[in-house]
């Protein structure tokens, strides 16, 4: 399994939708949340959006594989299901996680790969407003997380630098190529 993880505006989500044409094997898991759907994100495709009480119910039914609270209270999860499907089907799940869960799905499950994105702090934040999609509160609220998840960069098997698209996907298929050959963990 290969987890993603790293600040918000760090571009881990354009990365993985140019990582899994370029290796077959690997496939999204999508994620629950109980945020609401951004314009352009689609149901099961993007997430697997979910009201607060049944976020809750399937929390209380060992349903996630780890879950959290993020920014404004929206809550976000991995779902069993969802990566046992993939496994199932002879394929490598990729999740992208902020780095609490990422932390937390590396110490459950020995052999995850885990691989930390990050930008310069002006980058994540000229992304994170050109975005534009979430209040100017919450853009601020993003990056003092950023500010507290950069340092935990280290605690990661890799680092990728996304201040250039082609490259750090380039580093990325390097990363996941000598992971599931066998070789660097
Ligand atoms: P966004 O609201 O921008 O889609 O996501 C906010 C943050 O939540 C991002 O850093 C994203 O990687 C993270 N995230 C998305 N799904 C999950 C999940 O299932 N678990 C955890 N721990 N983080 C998630």
């Amino acid at each position: 399994m290969i987890v993603i993880t790293g600040p918000s505006g760090a571009g881990k989500g354009t990365l993985i939708r140019a990582l899994l044409p370029r290796v077959h094997e690997l496939e999204l898991a999508v994620s629950a949340t109980t945020r609401l759907r951004r314009d352009g994100e689609a149901e099961g495709r993007d997430y697997y959006y979910l009201s607060d009480a049944d976020f809750a119910r399937r929390v209380a039914n060992g349903e996630f594989l780890e879950h959290i609270t993020y920014v404004s209270g929206q809550r976000y999860g991995t779902l069993r299901g969802e990566v046992d499907r993939i496994t199932g089907e002879g394929r490598i799940p990729v999740l992208e996680l902020e780095t609490e869960g990422a932390l937390k799905v590396a110490e459950e499950l020995p052999g995850v790969v885990t691989v930390f994105v990050t930008a310069p702090r002006a980058e994540l934040e000229r992304r994170l407003r050109e975005r534009a999609t979430e209040s100017a509160g919450e853009i601020g609220e993003r990056l003092d997380l950023a500010e507290g998840q950069l340092s935990q960069a280290s605690l990661f098997d890799h680092v990728v630098q996304n201040d250039d698209l082609e490259r750090a996907l380039d580093d990325l298929v390097a990363i996941v190529g000598s992971t599931h050959t066998g070789g660097d963990r």
